[in-house]
């Protein structure tokens, strides 16, 4: 038997978090979202319309539709209005320590037959369920960006997840109109287990100066028919969560074939992340993205 859930929790406002809350609100649940402080929830907030509406725009979305979901999200910074969610799925930055600590902080607050969700990429859900006071009620559910345009999603049981929370949290991800793969709790799963050290071997042939950023995005978009350049790809995801995920990788497989490039790590350092800060491996401050390299 499945837990019946009505409202969904989200916790991180940021590009994946705003996805979820709209495919979530989309599908008639009720949704509360919250990010640090109110100037990210704000944000957040707005590129969630302007999905919504680009969605109504290219008539994927009707307007009513768009009103009715955009009617079911609440958003805050307090942790007060999960009291009353069936499910808190946690689509915060990819940082373990700072995962954990909002796993505590839910805990505290959550029904006592709430499930707990995580977006993670990469990190173990064994280990972040251990953090909480319901391992058996955690569940990796693993959204791709952009979350509405994605058809996938990867659901992890880590060593404690009963039966019940990975039937009610498929039967979820079904709803949301997503098609669910199985992954094993082994460092970021299957998807980023593949895609990242492709994005990081690109990050090398860029260090090593095999080819510009252009060349080697143009030459994996014409060579592999893959739709975005790695490069181009990375910006996307956030320079940043590639990094955290190239680090999970490495210290969870201690193979160094997973070692993080130094490129990125000094792009991170820098504050670069990609879209999200206007630069990464293309410069996006202007009408069409330039390379920087
Ligand atoms: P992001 O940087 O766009 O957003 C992260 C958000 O979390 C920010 O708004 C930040 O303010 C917020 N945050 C940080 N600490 C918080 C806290 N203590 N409480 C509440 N909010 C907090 O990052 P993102 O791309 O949305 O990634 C979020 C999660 O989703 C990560 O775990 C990431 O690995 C995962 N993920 C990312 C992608 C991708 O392509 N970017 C794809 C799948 C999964």
């Amino acid at each position: 038997m499945s837990v019946d859930i009505k409202k969904i929790g989200v916790v991180g406002a940021g590009q994946m978090g705003g996805g979820i809350a709209q495919v979530c609100a989309v599908a008639g649940y009720d949704v509360y979202l919250i990010d640090q402080t109110d100037e990210a929830v704000s944000k957040g907030l707005e590129a969630l319309s302007a999905n919504m509406d680009r969605d109504v725009a290219r008539g994927r979305l009707d307007e009513e539709a768009r009103n009715a979901a955009a009617g079911r999200i609440a958003t805050g910074t307090a942790y007060d209005g999960f009291k009353d969610c069936q499910l808190v799925i946690e689509a915060a930055s990819e940082d373990e320590e700072v995962k954990k600590a909002i796993l505590k902080e839910l805990c505290a607050v959550l029904p006592e037959d709430a499930l707990i969700s995580t977006n993670t990429s990469s990190i173990s859900i064994t280990r972040l369920a251990a953090q909480t006071d319901r391992p058996g009620k955690v569940c990796g559910m693993h959204f791709m960006n952009p979350v509405p345009r994605m058809e996938l999603v990867e659901l992890i049981r880590g060593i404690a997840t009963e039966e019940e929370t990975y039937a009610t949290v498929r039967s979820l991800a079904d709803s949301l109109g997503k098609k669910a793969v199985n992954a094993e709790d082994f460092p970021a799963f299957i998807v980023n287990r593949i895609l990242l050290p492709m994005i990081n071997e690109a990050i090398y042939t860029l260090y090593e100066g095999v080819g510009s950023v252009n060349a080697i995005d143009t030459a994996m978009k014409l060579g592999t028919h893959h739709p975005m350049g790695p490069l181009e790809l990375a910006d996307f995801i956030g320079l940043d969560t590639c990094l955290a995920i190239m680090h999970v990788l490495h210290d969870g497989l201690a193979d160094t074939k997973y070692r993080p490039c130094p490129l990125l790590v000094k792009y991170v350092e820098a504050g670069w992340l990609g879209r999200k800060t206007g630069r990464g491996f293309y410069d996006y401050s202007g009408d069409e993205p330039v390379p920087t390299r």
